[in-house]
C-alpha cells in the first residue's frame, strides 16, 4: 500500500499574499492613507469595490504562485485567520486559491491544527507561517514539520525569526522539502 502523502498547510497573508503591498494598494485606490479594519470595510463596501482597480492574480509572491502550480487541491490546504469578510476580500484576489480549502478561523491557527486536524491525519503534515506564535502550538506534535518563512525586506513587528528547535526558518517556499510528494 502506497505511504499516504503528506498534507501541507499553509498560511495566507505575508507567507503566500503581498498583504502589505495589497493595502497599500487598495487605500491608494480608495485614496485613504491608512486602513483601520473594522471602521469602513462593512461587507457592502467591500462587494462594492471595483476590482478591477486593483491587479487581480498580482498580489502572490513568485514562489508562491510556483509552489500552489505544484500542489494539488488535495495537498495543500490554506488556514487564514482575521475578519471573513476582509479575509474573503483579499482571497478573492487570488484565483489560484480559488479550488483550495479555505479556513477562516478567529483564533489561533495550530492550535486549531492540534484539535481539529491531527486527530485524523494519516500522513506527515507541513504547516508554513510566518508567526511564530501559530506554530508553537505544534512543537511538541509528532510528524509535524513546522516553517516559518520571513520576507527579505518585511517590517512587520512580528516578524521575528524563532529560535524554538522544531521550527524551520526561511526566506523562500522553494525551500520546503516534502518527502514523497512531487515538491
Ligand atoms: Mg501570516
Amino acid at each position: 500500500m502506497d505511504e499516504p502523502r503528506p498534507l501541507i498547510i499553509s498560511d495566507f497573508d505575508h507567507t503566500l499574499f503581498q498583504t502589505e503591498q495589497f493595502k497599500q494598494d487598495f487605500l491608494r485606490s480608495l485614496g485613504l492613507k491608512e486602513l483601520k479594519v473594522g471602521e469602513f470595510l462593512a461587507p457592502e463596501q467591500l462587494a462594492a469595490f471595483d476590482r478591477t482597480s486593483l491587479s487581480v492574480d498580482g498580489y502572490l509572491f513568485p514562489d508562491a504562485a510556483e509552489f500552489l502550480r505544484r500542489t494539488t487541491e488535495n495537498e495543500l490546504k490554506l488556514i487564514t485567520t482575521g475578519d471573513p469578510a476582509w479575509q474573503s476580500f483579499k482571497l478573492g484576489f487570488v484565483p489560484l486559491l480559488a479550488d483550495r480549502h479555505q479556513t477562516i478561523l478567529p483564533g489561533n491557527k495550530g492550535e486549531y491544527i492540534r484539535e481539529h486536524i491531527l486527530p485524523g491525519l494519516t500522513g506527515e503534515l507541513h504547516f508554513v507561517d510566518d508567526l511564530e506564535e501559530n506554530l508553537l502550538p505544534l512543537v511538541d506534535s509528532v510528524g509535524v514539520n513546522l516553517w516559518q518563512i520571513l520576507r527579505p525586506g518585511s517590517e512587520h513587528p512580528k516578524h521575528i525569526a524563532s529560535t524554538h528547535p522544531r521550527i524551520r526558518v526561511i526566506d523562500t517556499l522553494d525551500k520546503i522539502q516534502v518527502e514523497n510528494t512531487k515538491i
